[in-house]
């Protein structure tokens, strides 16, 4: 049976997520690539993605639908592989699901806007950090728009 609060299209509160694109269009819209991380919950390479020790200021939007998410200022070198931040823009901008599929108990983020997969909130591993969390996050799910001067 399929899980619904995993299947991208509704959110844990039952809700659905406001941009609502069945999953055939968002295989147009994305590369393949994209869509295994986005849509399939997928998982980038570590130390391949294009953010990982990007130091440019501005904002980082969902790759899917553009939603903005992270901020440079919350960015920080976690030397995990991945684009690691401190916490979201905004606590409303990404939903967070219990993930059991890796034999233990992750909290997995999603876009709030699209439900589309960003990666995994980690907390507590002492991070010397404001929020002592570690939102590791796919360089494929994200886009950086740099500020300007
Ligand atoms: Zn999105």
């Amino acid at each position: 049976m399929k899980d619904p609060a995993h299947d991208g299209t509704t959110r844990p509160d039952g809700t659905p997520y406001p941009v609502a694109i069945d999953e055939k269009e968002w295989k147009e819209k994305l590369s393949r690539q994209e869509y295994d991380v986005l849509r399939r919950a997928g998982t980038e390479r570590p130390h391949t993605g294009e953010y990982v020790d990007t130091k440019t200021k501005g904002v980082y939007s969902c790759r899917a639908c553009g939603h903005e998410l992270f901020s440079s200022e919350s960015k920080f070198d976690s030397h995990c592989g991945w684009p690691s931040f401190f916490t979201p823009l905004a606590g409303d901008s990404v939903v967070l699901l219990e993930d059991r599929s890796m034999m233990s108990v992750r909290t997995e983020a999603r876009c709030a806007n699209c439900g589309s997969h960003l990666g995994h909130v980690f907390e507590g591993e002492g991070y010397n950090t404001p929020t002592d969390q570690r939102w590791c996050i796919n360089s494929i799910s994200v886009r950086l728009e740099p500020a300007e001067d």
